[in-house]
């Protein structure tokens, strides 16, 4: 059996500690935080501050992965998420007629939950398991590091109740995890690290849902966009779900967005929330804001190699992504159940860490890269509005627009949008299919005008809903063009 100690007790370490714990390895699990998610999910959700994972208050959809890798690894942990609140949503119910099932169909589905759900099943389930000793409050404080070989071997960490040897460490300590400093600092090779800036900044507002009203807003698409904002809903457990405003980061209007009856109003001129909105339901909190987000690739190797062995990382601390495709705790879980299902190999440290690094350049790699060019499409529309606008779409820009469209026409172009919102197959995989193009071709026939088109407000509408004058927008604009002169390249 392989003894590990895992730094962080995040969804990553948690579902690290819980696969390894059930396969007989002994495990212990080092968490900064004291404080441990209880029966009372909103008091957990809306007043636990918790500095180091800033982005547990954010919606979060949980896709296929998620709910593949619980299933299969900790059941019991899924039906205690369904048991406390989390709703299952497949892709195919937005047909009154999906049409002929085909195999892994039952499988596209997202959780809609708050991941203080998951959290807190994860957390329960790891408390049960013998074989895992949790640490909470106590955070790991430094890596026990022998240097003798050619490279140099992790095997323990130090925390303030002393030293903990271990065969192998987990590093699950998020985007914020120490262990990158400590590796440098004990003279290990620089690891090769990708950090891409995200100019992107998500605001939210959370609202609970009438007890005697509808439970959802019915046949309504989850977002709607502008050209220089998105809006979107997330419904989650119990009544509750989120609205949520991106936009860039470079948008001179965005700190009015913390207002929250601004932020309503501006949500409102968006369809997909508008129809929620239009239920009636009680706001529960402020709006909250994040931004400062990267999409960072930093796993503890470089070309020739993993730069120490007998430690890797999972979760946000090798693998952190801007949230758009929402793959982020699948990326986590699929980590951590490789890491379980190889973890006996890791009596020999360097072949097992070396397995790790190929594996993850062969999967959650290609997923990082198709987040890092998404967003800089993304960024480069949201902060040039204009240019989107006014240009007519490329035959390319046409046709994502048009299958994005024909997807909730045609359960058959609807799948192949699922398998690539739920990661099972890339967009040229998914569309470049011969029945998937017959399908889009029928349907431009019989849209033959059709054009891309923003769903979401134009820029008046925006300000207006705003409540800024003309001449307020006018002095934003001019004082906004003058710190661009004055820090150039931003
Ligand atoms: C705005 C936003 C929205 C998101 N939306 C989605 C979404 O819709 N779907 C999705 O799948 N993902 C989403 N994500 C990503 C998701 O939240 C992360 O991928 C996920 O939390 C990663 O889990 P983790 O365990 O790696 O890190 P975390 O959950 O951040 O946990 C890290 C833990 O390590 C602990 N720690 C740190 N240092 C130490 C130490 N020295 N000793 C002990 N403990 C330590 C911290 O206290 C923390 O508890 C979103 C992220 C953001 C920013």
């Amino acid at each position: 059996m392989t003894r590990v100690a895992i730094v962080g007790g995040g969804i990553g370490g948690l579902a690290a500690a819980l696969f390894l714990g059930r396969r007989g390895h002994p495990v212990t699990l080092f968490e900064r935080d004291g404080r441990r998610p209880g029966p009372d999910l909103d008091r957990d959700f809306f007043d636990w501050d918790r500095p180091g994972v800033p982005q547990a208050v954010q919606p979060h959809g949980l896709l296929a992965p998620v709910r593949t890798v619980l299933r299969a690894e900790v059941p019991d942990v899924y039906r205690a998420m369904l048991r406390m609140g989390a709703r299952e949503r497949n892709e195919f119910e937005w047909f009154d007629d999906p049409g002929p099932a085909r195999p892994g169909d039952e499988d596209l589905v997202t959780i809609q939950t708050r991941r203080i759900v998951l959290e807190a099943a994860l957390h329960d389930a790891v408390h049960r398991e013998s074989g895992v000793e949790v640490r909470p409050g106590e955070p790991v404080e430094g890596l026990l590091i022998d240097g003798r070989g050619d490279i140099p071997q992790v095997t323990g960490v130090r925390s303030a109740s002393g030293t903990h040897d271990a065969d192998l460490v987990l590093d699950a300590g998020g985007r914020r995890s120490p262990v990158p400093r400590w590796l440098s600092g004990a003279g290990c090779r620089d690891a090769v690290v990708e950090n891409h800036r995200v100019e992107i900044a998500y605001f939210c507002r959370w609202y609970r849902l009438r007890p005697d009203g509808p439970r959802d807003a019915g046949r309504v698409k989850a977002g709607s966009s502008s050209a220089f904002a998105v809006g979107g809903v997330f419904p989650s457990d119990n009544g509750i779900f989120a609205a949520s405003l991106t936009v860039s980061t470079a948008d001179p209007t965005r700190a009015a967005l913390r207002d929250p009856a601004v932020f309503e109003r501006v949500a409102r001129t968006f369809p997909a929330i508008a129809a929620w909105l239009a239920l009636g339901p009680e706001p529960v909190s402020g709006v909250l804001t994040m931004g400062g987000l990267h999409n960072r690739w930093s796993t503890p190797a470089d070309a020739d190699g993993p730069v120490v062995t007998g430690l890797v990382g999972v979760g946000d601390s090798v693998a952190y992504t801007n949230p758009t495709m929402g793959q982020g705790v699948a990326m986590a879980l699929e980590a951590a159940q490789w890491v379980a299902q190889n973890a006996r190999a890791a009596s020999d440290p360097a072949a097992f860490t070396g397995a790790y690094h190929r594996w993850l350049s062969q999967t959650l790699r290609l997923r990082f890269d198709a987040q890092a060019v998404a967003d800089r499409a993304d960024a480069a529309q949201l902060r040039d509005p204009a240019r989107v606008s006014t240009d007519p779409p490329t035959a390319a820009a046409r046709e994502r627009a048009a299958l994005a469209a024909c997807a909730f026409d045609d359960p058959l172009v609807m799948r192949a949008r699922a398998k690539v919102r739920h990661l099972q197959l890339t967009a040229d995989q998914a569309y470049s299919t011969e029945e998937v193009r017959a399908r889009l071709a029928h349907w431009l026939d019989q849209h033959p005008d059709f054009a891309p088109r923003f769903d979401g407000p134009d820029r008046a509408e925006w300000e207006s809903a705003m409540g800024r004058t003309e001449n307020a927008v006018k002095q934003t604009e001019e004082t906004d063009r003058t710190q661009r002169a004055i820090r150039p390249g931003h």
